[in-house]
């Protein structure tokens, strides 16, 4: 089985990257981490983001709020960032604390400062099929994946386990745009090894240990394992059990050390991405 890197997609990302932001001239572009309280996964996924963006020589600056933030106060914060013209883009780290209602932060986000796709703008644009939204992250990373590696999607069966808004369901329209032939998983799905078994291309996207393991791959699929989850020794793990398919897939992304490091990757691109759409509204 060839094992899908990460760094290695993240490398040829960097590179177009870097191509890009020649054409920015020196204004280099600037993200906003936007944090409130200090979630494990969020203050991990931090560190991840801001490094990368130091290694693609981009800049990055968090904004934390404390958790017990009103919800009107953190609307005014977050409205300040969002109009700041230095800011070129933002990452909210979702879910937010319950007192804040983020379906109207959401709402107010500019759209073409979203590099994560969470604003109903961008939410209907990558269900539409249209380009000049942004994707969520994640979503986009499993494509850059599968194209990076030069693994064809046209005609091909692909499954995905989970279907949420931030994975799953955008995942499902990006690779219908790529014409696969999806089919989606979720808790209610009955006998899902034979319909994972049917995939060519397998996604694992549900948040479980190890869930899918030899018995839901078909032999010589392509499986890509967006899963972040921590085993019972305290490891971290995918969703899929990687040592039980090593005879049976063909290929598959390592957890850590696969789509993980493409998703930052991907956030970087829609930086730069974000910063030359601001510079053609502005003219200059
Ligand atoms: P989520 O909102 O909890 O959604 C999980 C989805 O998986 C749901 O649709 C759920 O089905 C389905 N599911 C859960 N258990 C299942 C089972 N036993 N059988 C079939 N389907 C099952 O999670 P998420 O935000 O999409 O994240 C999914 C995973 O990706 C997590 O491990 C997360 O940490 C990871 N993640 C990774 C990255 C990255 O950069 N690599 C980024 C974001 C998230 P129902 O709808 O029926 O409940």
């Amino acid at each position: 089985m060839v094992v899908l890197k990460g760094a290695e997609v993240s490398a040829k990302i960097k590179a177009q990257v870097q191509k890009e932001l020649m054409d920015l001239g020196d204004r280099l572009p600037k993200l906003a981490i936007v944090r409130v309280g200090e979630n494990p996964d969020d203050l991990s996924y931090e560190r991840g983001a801001m490094k990368k963006m130091e290694s693609f020589g981009l800049r990055a600056e968090t904004f934390p709020y404390p958790a017990d933030i009103s919800h009107e106060n953190f609307k005014q914060e977050f409205q300040k960032i969002n109009d700041d013209p230095d800011v070129a883009g933002i990452l909210l780290l979702c879910p937010l604390p319950k007192q804040i209602r983020e379906k109207e932060i959401k709402e107010i986000i500019a759209p073409d400062k979203d590099l994560d796709g969470i604003s109903p703008v961008n939410i209907a644009k990558v269900f539409a099929g249209d380009e000049t939204g942004f994707a969520p992250c994640t979503a986009e990373a499993v494509i850059q994946v599968l194209k990076k590696n030069k693994i064809s999607i046209s005609g091909k069966r692909a499954v995905i386990v989970g279907r949420s808004l931030l994975v799953g369901k955008p995942l499902a329209m990006l690779l219908l745009k790529e014409n696969a032939t999806v089919t989606v998983c979720h808790t209610r799905t009955t006998d899902m090894p034979k319909v994972c078994r049917e995939a060519e291309i397998l996604i694992a996207a549900a948040g479980k240990a190890k869930l899918l393991s030899r018995e839901y791959v078909a032999s010589g699929a392509v499986v890509i394992d967006v899963g972040i989850n921590v085993d019972d020794e305290g490891k971290l793990c995918g969703d899929v059990d990687f040592e039980s398919i090593q005879e049976t897939a063909a290929m598959a992304t390592p957890v850590p050390g696969g789509v993980g490091a493409v998703t930052t990757a991907v956030l970087a691109d829609h930086l730069v991405r974000a910063a030359k759409i601001q510079k053609q509204n502005r003219g200059h």
